[in-house]
């Protein structure tokens, strides 16, 4: 990459701060970022989520992991350019500033070739012998124009939602193009019509089908946040979220979604069905000590019993917050609702949370279950996963689930749940009920009860 992406001189700026090291500490990248800025200088902030496959400590032994990490960090220093710098955020994250790129393109096809080299399988010698560890990298980048505001963390916001959206993409790549950079300019003016929108009870919730594999029955729904403006384009949960999160909307946005997905609980019973639905949380809520009560009331205000509810959490949110988070999940328990771990493995995952908290169900994210017939490794890893959800009573819920044979092999490993598009995308509240009634007329136990 050096070759092809030699930096511009910019005679009009001088250079970034002189650094022995390409590698920056967390803050000291974020100050890197916010001088560049200030010298109205071009940068591309990448967020590199390695996903790597001894990432659950759970199946990995410390020095494998820190032997594995500091061969990614020499991957990424290879490719790097002098001017650039890059920082370790977490065990499994990784920020690179690119400075001074002509164009997004150039951005992106430093992206493949940073993703190509990381992509490649790491062989480690440990005490234990050799081993294998293989990442597969999504890359978020966010395109900061010279003109653009000088937030940081405005900017690793945008990245961060880059990322999680190139997780779903073949490529794994996602680079903001430039209407998102008018998005990032404009957030401050998206956060307003959010607000009024969110007044104006303008957002919608739709639901997405959680099936049970032994019995092939529907047994509820995840309640997802949706967002159409007024000129007809949609904005991205992720977006909407971290907008919410950064801006103090969450509270508002977490009541809407509740009372929403509550009252339909309530309709749909009315209507014979039964069902249970999950709602996410962020990490805010969970650092909110009124929200367990506002549960509480909302649950009575509707007249649903709590073993209809069940909030999911990430392992973020609970790493964020976690002196509060085991009162707050107890308190969420004592009203008699579940609570689901979101996500798990996409980060640093440990045993520790299982057994510390109380609870109800591991959602496995669908980065392991994509691959599940086709990779031996994923299949060990959702294996393991399955049993060490039932270790700790919990029921195991696989997401991303895309198509019959990945259910059945599922079904095999003794996963009791799944949600994904082999069942069903989320749909707006009439159409799930329809959905419902669909589902539930074809006999239970075959695959041809999936809508493809
Ligand atoms: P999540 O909670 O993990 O939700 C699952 C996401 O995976 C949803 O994306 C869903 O549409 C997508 N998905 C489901 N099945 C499949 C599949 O088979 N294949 C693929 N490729 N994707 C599938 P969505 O709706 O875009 O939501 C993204 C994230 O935004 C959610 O991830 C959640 O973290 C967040 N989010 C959504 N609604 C809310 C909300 O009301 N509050 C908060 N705090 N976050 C929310
Ligand atoms: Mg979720
Ligand atoms: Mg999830």
């Amino acid at each position: 990459m050096s070759q092809l992406l030699s930096p511009r001189p910019d005679p009009a700026s001088s250079p970034p701060p002189a650094s022995a090291s390409p590698r920056l500490a967390p803050g000291a990248f974020l100050a890197f970022a916010r001088e560049l800025a200030t010298r109205k200088r071009r940068g591309v902030l990448l967020q590199v989520n390695l996903n790597r496959s001894d990432r659950l400590s759970a199946l990995a032994q410390e020095p494998r992991a820190r032997l594995a990490i500091a061969e990614a960090m020499r991957r990424v220093e290879s490719i790097l350019r002098p001017s650039d710098r890059y920082a370790l955020a977490s065990m499994d994250e990784i920020w690179v500033m690119l400075v001074d790129l002509p164009g997004a393109a150039l951005a992106e096809l430093a992206s493949r070739t940073l993703r190509d080299s990381l992509t490649r399988q790491t062989h480690i010698e440990t005490d234990d012998g050799p081993a294998i560890v293989q990442m597969r990298p999504a890359i978020g980048g966010a395109w900061r124009h010279p003109d653009a505001g000088q937030d940081p963390m405005a900017v690793l916001a945008a990245a961060a939602d880059a990322c999680q959206r190139a997780e779903q993409l073949e490529e794994r790549i996602l680079i903001l193009p430039a209407q998102s950079d008018v998005e990032l300019v404009n957030r401050g003016m998206l956060e307003r019509e959010l607000r009024l929108a969110l007044h104006a009870n303008e957002l919608d919730v739709h639901f997405q089908p959680q099936v049970a594999l032994a019995s092939g029955r529907c047994t509820g729904a995840e309640a997802l946040v949706r967002w159409t403006r007024h000129d007809g384009t949609s904005v991205s949960p992720a977006l909407i979220a971290s907008i919410c999160e950064e801006r103090g909307l969450m509270t508002q946005l977490t009541q809407f979604v509740l009372n929403t997905a509550l009252r339909n609980l309530m309709t749909w019973s009315a209507q014979g069905i039964d069902a249970h639905v999950s709602i996410n949380l962020s990490a805010v809520t969970l650092a909110d000590p009124a929200f367990p009560t506002l549960v509480g009331h909302a649950l009575s205000t509707w007249g649903i019993p709590a073993d209809r509810l069940t909030l999911e959490l990430t392992e973020s949110a609970v790493v964020k917050h976690e002196r509060s988070a085991l009162q707050f999940m107890r308190e969420i328990r004592d009203h008699g609702c579940g609570l689901a771990l979101d996500d798990f493995g996409t980060g640093y995952s440990s045993f520790a949370y299982l057994r510390q908290f109380p609870l109800t169900e591991l959602k496995i994210d669908q980065s392991f279950v994509r691959n599940l017939h086709t990779d031996a490794s994923d299949r060990r890893i959702v294996n393991a996963l399955i049993d060490l959800a039932h270790t700790f009573d919990m029921q195991a819920l696989a997401e991303g689930v895309e198509d019959a044979p990945t259910a059945r092999m599922l079904h095999e490993l003794g996963c009791d749940l799944a949600q994904g598009y082999h069942y069903g995308r989320a749909m707006a509240a009439p159409d799930f009920a329809s959905w419902w009634r669909g589902f539930s007329a074809v006999p239970a136990e075959t695959e041809s009860a999936a809508i493809p």
